[in-house]
């Protein structure tokens, strides 16, 4: 069954497809309210969640769908103490369609081991947010109308913002796009994302520590919020908190034609001045966030039968362990823990793609 649990789940055709079918929907919506009439999408949010849950449910009340589901996982049976997958598995029953976010990475994986139905990953920890991305695209082929050759600036916590993580991974397949990585040490690009993504893909990957040495550069500048949540202390936020705010000083040293894109919410790192400049598209990604979410739901069903690469080649084995502590299966052991060999012969969680290691 297709799934859409890491960006890679879609090819770059299937990737293209979605965004093209998203531009069609923006531009006609009125061709598509019908659609999915009679079509349930199930809404299984563990974390706070506005944008996303609230794009998901307008993307499938404009295709003429109905939404079921939580926003608070307190109220829901996991506050009885049923598994994530034993509640996808339930859900699936009830809905055609399941769009999971998770504060535990590789959570909407195991719901995609159990779902009946695709499963969307709507946000798993500081893992992968693929519908972001999507978005990102979206907004990106809209703005400077192409996907290639571009230089895309990341700026803010590259470390746990998992929007960057999953937009590198589906920007490192067009080519000639080469990023500019803008953080503080703290907030820097995880060491083995960068090794597997960038250095292993032979993507290019420049790394600076202020916007205004890369700013002239580039054609997208991607901000994001420092994750306060996933932070394991207070004071260790407030260091770097505000570490890079984008004003209309800085601006003033970008190409004319720059977009600058941010997933959202905003808190310091954009000066509200910004907005009024053409090329702030942060809130005109909003709405093209709500088609590509229409585009993918259809796809997603039209391509059910499809498989989903994040679940090939998976095996079990006794005498391993992920070493994410944040991972499902360390947070809840009665997770299956399941493995897949890297082309390098690196052993990783299929969860949450950490490495494995050996229980002794
Ligand atoms: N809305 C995005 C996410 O869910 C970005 C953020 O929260 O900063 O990851």
């Amino acid at each position: 069954m297709k799934h859409l649990i890491d960006p890679t789940d879609l090819t770059r055709a299937e990737t293209d497809e979605i965004v093209a079918l998203g531009e069609a929907m923006y531009a006609n919506p009125a061709a598509y309210a019908e659609t999915m009439r009679h079509k349930k999408l199930g809404t299984l949010f563990y974390e706070p969640s506005t944008r996303t849950r609230l794009s998901f449910t307008a993307a499938m009340m404009e295709l003429g769908g109905n939404v079921l589901g939580f926003a608070d996982a307190t109220n829901a049976s996991v506050a009885k103490g049923e598994s994530v997958g034993d509640t996808a598995r339930v859900i699936s029953c009830f809905a055609d369609i399941l769009a999971i976010r998770h504060p535990l990475e590789g959570a909407p994986f195991e719901a995609s081991m159990t779902s009946l139905v695709p499963v969307i990953n709507a946000g798993d920890g500081s893992h992968n947010h693929p519908t972001q991305t999507l978005t990102d695209l979206i907004t990106i082929q809209k703005e400077l109308g192409r996907l290639d050759h571009l230089t895309v600036g990341c700026c803010g916590d590259l470390r746990y913002g998992r929007t960057v993580h999953s937009l590198i991974k589906a920007m490192a397949r067009y080519e000639g796009v080469r990023f500019v990585l803008i953080s503080p040490e703290e907030l820097r690009l995880p060491e083995d994302f960068r090794r597997e993504v960038c250095e292993k893909g032979g993507i290019a990957c420049r790394e600076v520590t202020s916007i205004e040495e890369a700013i002239s550069d580039l054609d997208v500048l991607y901000m994001t919020r420092v994750q306060k949540e996933r932070f394991p202390s207070q004071e260790e936020y407030e260091r770097v908190k505000d570490c890079f705010v984008l004003d209309a000083a800085k601006m003033a040293l970008a190409k004319e034609r720059m977009a600058v894109l941010h997933p959202l919410p905003r808190v310091n790192e954009i000066a509200v001045e910004v907005d009024a400049d053409p090329r702030a598209a942060y809130f005109r990604q909003v709405e093209y966030g709500k088609f590509v979410r229409m585009a993918l739901i259809t796809k997603l069903l039209e391509w059910k039968e499809r498989d989903t690469p994040s679940q090939r080649g998976l095996f079990s084995d006794a005498a391993l362990r992920c070493t994410n502590p944040k991972c499902i299966t360390n947070a809840d052991p009665r997770t299956p823990r399941r493995f897949r060999r890297q082309p390098d012969g690196t052993l990783v969680c299929a969860c949450c793609d950490a490495k494995a290691a050996s229980l002794k």
